[in-house]
């Protein structure tokens, strides 16, 4: 197939580089790949909303600014949080030109919430859905653009780059098993984060880092993936899914307690339960490390339920499934894997270091959340990309799209055992949720990355032209995702935001 503009994701990311160049461009050809359903996406399950300044007598561009520095730990790119937080109201009103529904207070204004990190309340909300009001808006909109294919249920499995440049991608028809290339003038990885290598994560089954494995695969920079963060609230329970209990919860008032119903986080940090997410996430590994607990609890007791209903109805109804009433019970929570802050390296035009390959949303890395994400900060962080990307190609001239076949015979097929990939995955998602997680220390790190080693270069064998299933090809891009995240946190020195090494000072 051919194309000018290949879009690897459906999610916020690629849906609004799409709807942009289809608008400017309707005589122009973009094909979306998506490996699963449409919708399914980290987008979708976004809760809490997206941080934009919309009250400009209290609060200011200058405090979002600050805040998200703060949260960065010392290693945000002052000039690019900048323009994404001074552009955040001009894309908040393209998703609601878009159709996008937010929450509004009574006088009409939008109802701004609040989140921890944040100095002021400027978190725009759906209910407690707010990804998915986003991705069914935004998703519609794409879909009126007769110049967007769509091609879900397929897998982009390579980047094609030859002649120092992207040229496309091999992607498998996951519904007939067969592989094909797909030839663009422009290539964008849009293909979200990396959750799916640990063990308990709030993020989506597609989120296995797949792009930023074929970004690695051709030598694409690729940075900060040590930061990752950990969202402190996820509902503690026995179920495969882990739900979130959004960070806006405790902005409303809830309180986090131990079993003795003591709020803790004050012995930990002032800001008590607004203190910012890798502060908490930390505060409650220390307290249960300290008393041996499975968890601490979120308590909503307290407060007036009618509008806790009103905000967080999503939230309640999953907690009654679990038989939790939030109006009379404690809810138990664990910190568990939320986001990756780092990511391909992408300038202010969201170019990768590879000629004509852009990222943008959460697999690429921006310089936006340096050591670490404030809250609601991705979302906007996507679309400001989204539509940086665009404004560059909106004056790049077309490429001539190349075309070279590959030849079938080059593909052989393997059969490799499911159980086989069931198996390693199941071995590498314990590994990383073990040694990889709120707080490492060298020597775990330097035997997982052994493992690491061996695994991968075993997959890359296999690998080598062969047709394989997608879930080995997922667990062979998780593999070498996860090579990144661990040398990356070998090498750093010095404890950062959401990052923490026991023993950094020794090796300094
Ligand atoms: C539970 C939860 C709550 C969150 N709450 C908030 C919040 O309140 N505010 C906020 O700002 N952020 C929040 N986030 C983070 C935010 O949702 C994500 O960072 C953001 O939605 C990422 O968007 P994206 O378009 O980059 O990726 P995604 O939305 O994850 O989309 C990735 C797309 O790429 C596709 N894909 C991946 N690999 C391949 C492949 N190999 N081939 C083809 N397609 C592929 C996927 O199928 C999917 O369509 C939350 C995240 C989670 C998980």
């Amino acid at each position: 197939m051919k194309t000018d503009y290949l879009i690897i994701g459906s999610g916020i990311a690629g849906l609004s580089v799409a709807i942009k160049l289809a608008e400017q461009f309707p005589e122009r050809k973009i094909i979306i790949v998506t490996k699963s359903s449409k919708e399914e996406s980290n987008t979708q399950y976004a809760q809490g909303g997206i941080a934009v300044v919309m009250d400009k007598i209290n609060d200011h561009f200058e405090k979002h600014i600050e805040d998200t520095l703060i949260c960065g730990d010392g290693l945000c790119n002052r000039e690019v949080v900048e323009w994404v937080v001074t552009e955040g109201p001009k894309r908040l009103q393209e998703l609601m030109d878009w159709g996008t529904q937010f929450d509004r207070a009574e006088d009409g204004t939008l109802d701004l919430g609040k989140e921890g990190g944040h100095s002021y309340h400027r978190v725009v909300h759906h209910k407690d859905q707010t990804g998915k009001e986003i991705e069914r808006a935004v998703l519609a909109k794409a879909h009126r653009h007769k110049n967007i294919q769509f091609l879900d249920y397929h897998f982009a499995v390579d980047l094609l780059v030859f002649d120092n440049g992207c040229k496309g991608a091999l992607v498998l028809n996951e519904r007939i098993g067969k592989q094909f290339a797909i030839y663009a003038g422009f290539t964008i990885l849009a293909t979200g984060g990396i959750g799916q290598l640990y063990r308990k994560t709030t993020n989506s089954v597609i989120a296995t880092g797949d792009g930023i494995a074929m970004a690695i695969r051709v030598n694409a920079e690729v940075n900060d993936m040590e930061f990752i963060q950990f969202h402190p609230t996820a509902l503690y329970s026995k179920a495969a899914h882990t739900f979130l209990i959004s960070e806006a919860v405790r902005g409303f008032g809830a309180y986090l307690i131990n079993k003795n119903g003591h709020r803790f986080l004050f012995d930990y940090d002032s800001r008590g339960e607004l203190a910012s997410r890798d502060i908490v996430s930390r505060s409650i590994a220390a307290e249960l490390k300290k008393s041996g607990d499975d968890c601490v609890f979120l308590d909503t007791t307290h407060l007036d339920q009618n509008a806790f209903k009103k905000h967080f109805p999503a939230i309640v109804a999953h907690c009654l499934t679990e038989g939790i009433d939030v109006s009379v019970d404690w809810i138990p929570v664990i910190p568990v894997q939320h986001y990756l802050c780092g990511g391909i390296t992408v300038n202010g035009n969201g170019q990768t270091s590879v000629e004509n390959l852009f990222a943008c949303g959460e697999c690429s890395r921006t310089g936006l959340h340096g050591a670490n994400r404030l809250a609601s900060n991705s979302l906007l962080e996507a679309v400001v990309y989204a539509h940086r990307i665009f404004c560059f190609l909106k004056d790049t001239e077309l490429l001539a799209v190349p075309f070279t076949s590959v030849s079938k015979e080059q593909f052989k097929e393997y059969q490799i055992p499911a159980e086989f990939i069931m198996e390693r995955d199941s071995v590498l998602k314990n590994l990383i949720q073990q040694n990889v997680g709120i707080v490492r220390n060298m020597e775990d790190l330097e035997d997982t990355l052994r493992q690491l080693i061996l695994w991968r270069d075993e997959c890359e064998r296999i690998s080598q032209n062969h047709h394989l299933p997608k879930e080995f090809m997922e667990l062979r891009n998780k593999i070498t995702v996860a090579v990144s995240l661990v040398t990356a946190s070998l090498n750093r020195t010095e404890n950062k935001g959401c990052f923490f090494k026991e023993d950094t000072a020794r090796f300094k």
